[in-house]
């Protein structure tokens, strides 16, 4: 009977969808300690700055209005200035309050002077939004980064509006395949080199060149298959053919872009030329389900539909919902990434991996961009443009900005 408890309780048991932070603050509210969400009796009355709201001057005394970390926004209370311990918080304040009136100016608002004894409310309201959007994109990045199962770090930076984290937006580290489709994930061939830059190796098996030279740069032209060795090799982790298997080593940033591009993602360290950088994930569906979500999505919707058409073209990445940090990578008509198929433990034709490689230096602090038109095939003939119906409906003005843009996305 007790297992049986148990097991009830545990069937009943479901994610809780409110933030540390809300609960931290109910429990304040109604002056009770929780260990497991650490609200104890000896923190419970704590109080630590969050950001500041507003601010005031009352007989030549400076105010600001302070959210408390862990305290609902109806215990915010004004605080004289040299009560205020954090620098870094009223520098933020300042730093907000400039850049409102610094857009506004363009819009030749009228602008208040600096010697106002109370914020316009507009201000003020703008300030707290973005605190609200800093903390929001922080526990995102954390999200992101406690999800990933790569090397290198996501980072996550908007200076330009208020846009927070995407609402319908799922980190997954490799293919969700759809009901229905298994990626057999076991392959039937492994090599027994000493070598495997020398000997012949996991892709002589399956008729072509070893894809990297000695640098792990790619060395064969797009369009080429990269077979890499595989949980059947004899060979270790340091095998020269283990490269795409080992993830992203690059620290990356996903940020918001200033000409109207949404969200962009650039490297942080420099790239060296022909070098692995991210894999391409999401949903894998058939062709048909692609087909039919391509006529329910908007445009942007459908830029995440990439077909694996290295042989055949049944199946289709959808990484609309479910992606990595690909699914922020803009287009370019003159882009930095180049697409290729690779097959570790997966030999299926039909579902090859798609990694992106680096077609020159890459700077620190440059924005990362790949041919969306050159998806899977790696040939942009005029023939391999997709003009099924679903993607053909309304052409999307490309902003890539490139001397060779062709104008348009689709
Ligand atoms: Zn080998
Ligand atoms: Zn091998
Ligand atoms: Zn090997
Ligand atoms: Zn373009």
């Amino acid at each position: 009977m007790a297992a049986a408890g148990a097991e009830a309780r545990r069937a009943w048991c479901v994610p809780c969808l409110v933030s540390l932070d809300t609960l931290q603050e109910l429990c304040r509210k109604e002056k009770l300690t929780c260990k497991s969400i650490g609200i104890t009796k000896r923190n419970l009355n704590n109080y630590e700055v969050e950001y500041l709201c507003d601010y005031k001057v009352v007989k030549d005394m400076e105010y600001y209005l302070v959210k408390w970390k862990g305290w609902p926004d109806s215990t915010n209370t004004w605080e004289p200035l040299q009560n205020l311990k954090c620098p870094l918080l009223l520098r933020q304040f300042y730093n907000d309050k400039h850049n409102y009136l610094s857009q506004v100016k363009k819009g030749k608002a009228i602008i208040p002077k600096d010697n106002d004894k109370t914020l316009k409310p507009a201000i003020a309201e703008y300030i707290v939004k973005k605190a609200k959007q800093r903390i929001a994109l922080q526990r995102w990045q954390d999200e992101l980064n406690r999800r990933k199962n790569h090397k290198g770090m996501i980072f996550v930076e908007n200076t330009v509006d208020l846009e927070g984290p995407p609402s319908n937006f799922y980190y997954i580290n490799e293919y969700k395949p759809a009901p229905g489709i298994s990626l057999v994930n076991e392959a039937t061939f492994g090599c027994s080199c000493t070598d495997c830059f020398f000997e012949k190796c996991c892709p002589a098996e399956a008729g072509v060149v070893l894809a990297y030279n000695k640098n792990q740069q790619i060395r064969i032209p797009p369009g080429t298959p990269i077979y890499e060795c595989n949980s059947r090799c004899r060979c270790g982790p340091d095998c020269p053919n283990r490269i795409v298997q080992k993830g992203t080593r690059y620290s990356l940033c996903i940020f918001r872009t200033s000409n109207g591009c949404g969200w962009g993602v650039k490297t942080l360290v420099k790239i060296k030329r022909m070098s692995f950088v991210m894999e391409y994930v999401g949903e894998v569906i058939t062709s048909e389900e692609a087909e039919r979500r391509g006529q329910l999505y908007d445009n942007k919707g459908i830029t995440y539909l990439f077909d694996l058409d290295y042989e055949s073209d049944e199946f289709t990445v959808d990484a609309a919902r479910y992606g990595n940090v690909s699914h922020f990578v803009n287009h370019s008509c003159d882009p930095n990434l180049q697409v290729f198929n690779v097959f570790i433990d997966n030999l299926d034709t039909r579902l090859p991996r798609i990694a992106l490689f680096s077609t020159r230096t890459i700077h620190a602090g440059e924005e990362l961009t790949f041919d969306y038109q050159m998806k899977g095939s790696g040939d942009i003939s005029s023939d391999s443009i997709d003009h099924s119906p679903a993607k053909k409906r309304v052409r999307t003005v490309c902003k890539c900005g490139a001397v060779t843009c062709r104008g348009y996305l689709n």
